[in-house]
């Protein structure tokens, strides 16, 4: 079973074996790295399947493009995926195109970040970090 990866680069769609998504996969199209730098957009296909085969820490960010907050937390989001690439996955859940995924993880308020670690959730926080406190945040889990 094979997953669909936009690249956050060139946006082309990519199918993946979720198998190797610790191995640091090239896209197809413009060879850059899938998933190391920038964040993964998850859909609900491509969710569980992240979270069953990442043998790092899942980071996720809830949000919607029409969250003002969300909107400002992005390139903290994105600063820290660069920063902390190999030591966790960093995946975004846009929850207008997803509503599922929201109601699946119980979240109530955007953005809403989850670490989950093989299956388990480790911690959530609801509402948008500074920089410092987003990586002072993550540290506990790497
Ligand atoms: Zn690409």
């Amino acid at each position: 079973m094979t997953i669909q990866i936009e690249c956050p680069h060139c946006h082309a769609q990519n199918r993946l074996d979720p198998a190797r998504i610790n191995d640091a996969p090239n896209c197809g199209a413009c060879h850059a790295p899938l998933l190391t730098g920038a964040p993964l957009a998850a859909t609900k296909d491509s969710l569980p399947q992240l979270l069953k085969h990442s043998k790092l820490p899942v980071v996720i960010d809830f949000w919607a493009p029409w969250c003002g907050p969300c909107q400002q937390f992005g390139p903290t989001f994105a600063a820290a995926a660069k920063d902390m690439a190999g030591k966790m996955l960093f995946v975004k859940v846009d929850t207008e195109a997803e509503p599922e995924m929201g109601q699946q993880f119980r979240v109530r308020s955007i953005p809403t970040l989850l670490v989950i670690e093989g299956n388990a959730e480790l911690e959530r926080v609801s509402g948008a970090m500074s920089a410092g406190q987003f990586k002072a945040w993550l540290m506990q889990f790497i």
